[in-house]
């Protein structure tokens, strides 16, 4: 409804409030301008976006190198150097890298004693692997709804969820932006729950000045090669609890006493353990790219804020909100809410087919996930039919309903963190061609039909 304007309203809404004189000279001489999918001009040439992962063989080769040459590889001083620097970008005591982000969140609930019977609490909207690992345990995934001006869990909602059989929650500070955490601590606090942070797509963010990842008892990470720190496949974890980080330490490392040092044998272990080790390659490679996290960071949210300021007013394109206490974001991605009705009920996929037209890579995002077979399938084990009421397996879809991330996922568009690292400009063109699909969303729409 609030969005409802024609054209002309929108320009003369915003002349009235000075915003026209704000807009980019490119935003606006575009406005008549041939979109792309209707045989215009692009509003950018293909491939120019910032390349990921970035690569200087000239800063970033000499660490790598010498590991090479060195012949040691498996875990020793490079893996302990990287999770040095990544407790203190983090702001954490202790950190262990694992072999990905999945184990790292296998191995933090395992460690705080996560097992079949046990309900852990996340958001519906996030990446499989939380689920994964919440699975992978043995325990129940209870699904509470998103707030979608915010992509994230909904704190309000979180409490209706809590059941005896609740033990934890999981966060996930989604698309790299801040989950809010000032009432999630309080709730986990009230009813003794521990909180582990799903921070895979949120390295350097900020709530309240602390980095996420740093404020439940843990926090996990992924550097993954899409990821804001990509080391191909990686992951860490990061705690100030010691005897949990000990604990970390054992299991990934066949149940070892902390601190063993690969080779070892008969070393007698303290626990039943896997292995999930990091390399020396894997660590030098973090730390090369751990250098430029700092000032991507810094980037990544200068272009999001201008991106977000350029687009907010166009009808139908409803950009992310962040907390009140997020004092930086990561921006693994840049999303918002595209509402097709603005469009003149373009769809969402025509709108993003013309989108791409202009050379502007975007995405649907995810799909819904409480919903998802597999989770029927695997309560179907042993391990579920044994550990759960044939009434909690039966009901299981009725209670995980999630109607307002039901309908974000039919709504959200992303961009990907690379985007971001590229100039003002290129935010410009973005803008620009999103308005370009505004201004001819009836004749996109008549093409599509075609
Ligand atoms: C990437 C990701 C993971 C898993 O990390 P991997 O390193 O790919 O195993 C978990 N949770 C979220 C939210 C992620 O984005």
């Amino acid at each position: 409804m609030k969005n409802q304007l024609t054209r002309r309203e929108f320009i003369k809404k915003n002349a009235l409030t000075g915003l026209v004189a704000g807009l980019p000279v490119s935003l606006l001489a575009n406005h008549n301008a041939q979109p792309a999918i209707l045989g215009g001009a692009p509003a950018w040439n293909k491939n120019n976006w910032p390349i990921w992962p970035q690569w200087n063989p000239e800063t970033d080769e000499k660490e790598l190198i010498s590991v090479i040459r060195s012949g040691v590889w498996s875990r020793a001083a490079m893996v302990t150097e990287f999770e040095k620097q990544w407790a203190a970008a983090v702001g954490t005591q202790r950190c262990l890298a694992v072999v990905n982000g999945t184990n790292a969140l296998v191995t933090a609930l395992a460690q705080y004693g996560i097992q079949a019977g046990d309900e852990v609490i996340v958001p519906p909207y996030t990446f499989i692997a939380t689920v994964s690992a919440v699975l992978s345990n043995g325990a129940l995934p209870v699904f509470v709804d998103v707030d979608p001006e915010t992509f994230q869990i909904d704190p309000a909602k979180i409490e209706a969820k809590i059941t005896p059989r609740t033990k934890a929650i999981i966060p996930v500070h989604i698309l790299g932006l801040p989950a809010d955490m000032t009432p999630i601590m309080a709730i986990a606090k009230k009813h003794n729950l521990v909180v582990i942070e799903d921070a895979c797509q949120a390295h350097l963010a900020e709530y309240q000045n602390k980095k996420v990842g740093s404020i439940g008892n843990a926090g996990c990470f992924s550097f993954q090669n899409s990821k804001n720190l990509a080391v191909g496949e990686g992951g860490a974890i990061v705690s100030n609890d010691n005897a949990f980080m000990d604990r970390c330490f054992s299991f990934t490392n066949f149940g070892n006493p902390y601190g063993t040092a690969v080779g070892s044998v008969s070393t007698g272990s303290t626990m039943q353990g896997t292995k999930l080790r990091w390399t020396e390659y894997q660590a030098a490679i973090g730390l090369a790219q751990l250098r430029r996290l700092e000032a991507q960071t810094t980037l990544r949210n200068e272009n999001a804020a201008y991106l977000k300021s350029k687009i907010k007013d166009i009808p139908g394109i409803r950009p992310y909100r962040l907390y009140d206490q997020v004092t930086r974001a990561a921006f693994h991605l840049f999303p918002f809410r595209y509402e097709a009705q603005e469009f003149k009920g373009l769809s969402r996929a025509d709108f993003l087919e013309a989108l791409r037209a202009e050379d502007i890579p975007c995405s649907s995002g995810y799909a819904v996930l409480n919903t998802q077979p597999f989770l029927a399938d695997t309560f179907k084990s042993k391990i579920y039919q044994n550990a759960y009421s044939k009434e909690t397996l039966s009901s299981y879809n009725e209670h995980n309903h999630c109607p307002q991330n039901d309908q974000l996922c039919k709504e959200a568009v992303w961009f990907t963190q690379n985007m971001l690292l590229a100039s003002r400009n290129d935010m410009d063109r973005i803008a620009s061609a999103i308005e370009k699909v505004y201004q001819n969303a009836e004749q996109i729409k008549k093409r599509a039909k075609n």
